[in-house]
């Protein structure tokens, strides 16, 4: 990787990252330190954010690894304390960390139901309300992954598909809440992502899958990081409320 200092606009600045562990997010930690951020890689359990610590600290020293549930609305009050004090800031929020419980409506449970909508929505409210103060300061940035089926809709994600479109409500409003304090709170909406997370799906959804995007492929998670790097630098500064699409055209 290149990391000369005109590609390292975000040195000195502290960004958390959730659901860092693997896939979409541990790209988007890596992309952030690429680019000179201190990055507090958060997973359910620390051992598990541990290997992306590791990675970030080469490209940018100070990285560290954390654990907690997002959906504990008290444990991440305490740990972004925590991060503020070990390593500053924080200055950007990234709120990837999120689940499925796919299940026709007629057979999804009221737990399936619960549990998406607790760590992908409140979740992200969680750690906007526990770092608005220091993200007012720094006039900071706000990146939550949403999904591109928050906004279209999906037979078999009743659950995910309201839990994120939840998040690009919350965006929308964080963005004219904070806009006056100089932060600015977007989202993105990824298609189809190569990750553990689609890895589950069946052959023949796959294939339906693919033919329905116009670019003929699924999306990669660094495809997600390189948009997420974009609104946290220098040229997101004018950019708030919006929802950025990343789905090769599936939504068109
Ligand atoms: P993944 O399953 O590979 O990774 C999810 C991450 O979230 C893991 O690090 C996991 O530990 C963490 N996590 C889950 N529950 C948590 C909790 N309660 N507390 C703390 N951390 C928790 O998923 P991914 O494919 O990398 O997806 C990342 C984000 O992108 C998710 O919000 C997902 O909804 C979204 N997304 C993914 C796709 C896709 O096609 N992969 C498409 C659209 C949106």
């Amino acid at each position: 990787m290149n990391t000369s200092a005109s590609e390292r606009p975000l040195e000195g600045q502290t960004a958390i990252v959730t659901g860092a562990s693997r896939g979409i997010g541990q790209a988007i930690a890596r992309r952030l330190a690429q680019a000179g951020a201190k990055v507090a890689c958060v997973a359910t359990r620390v051992e598990n954010a541990q290997v992306t610590a590791a990675e970030c600290a080469k490209l940018q020293p100070g990285a560290q690894a954390f654990g907690v549930d997002v959906a504990d609305t008290e444990a991440v009050a305490a740990l972004c304390k925590t991060i503020a004090s070990e390593m500053g800031g924080p200055h950007i929020l990234v709120n990837n960390a999120g689940i499925t419980r796919d299940q026709l409506l007629m057979r999804m449970s009221e737990d399936d139901f619960d549990a998406v909508i607790r760590v992908n929505l409140k979740g992200t409210w969680n750690f906007i309300k526990a770092t608005t103060r220091p993200l007012m300061k720094s006039g900071g940035r706000i990146i939550n992954i949403a999904s591109v089926v928050g906004i279209t809709g999906n037979a078999g994600q009743a659950n995910y598909a309201a839990s994120k479109a939840g998040v690009l409500g919350l965006t929308r409003s964080v963005a004219k809440e904070l806009a006056g304090r100089g932060v600015c709170v977007n989202a993105i909406a990824p298609g189809f992502i190569d990750t553990d997370m689609t890895q589950s799906i069946d052959e023949n959804s796959r294939k339906a899958l693919l033919e329905a995007i116009p670019l003929g492929r699924m999306g990669q998670s660094d495809e997600i990081a390189q948009a997420v790097a974009f609104l946290a630098g220098p040229a997101g500064g004018y950019i708030t409320g919006q929802t950025l699409v990343i789905d090769g055209g599936l939504s068109l």
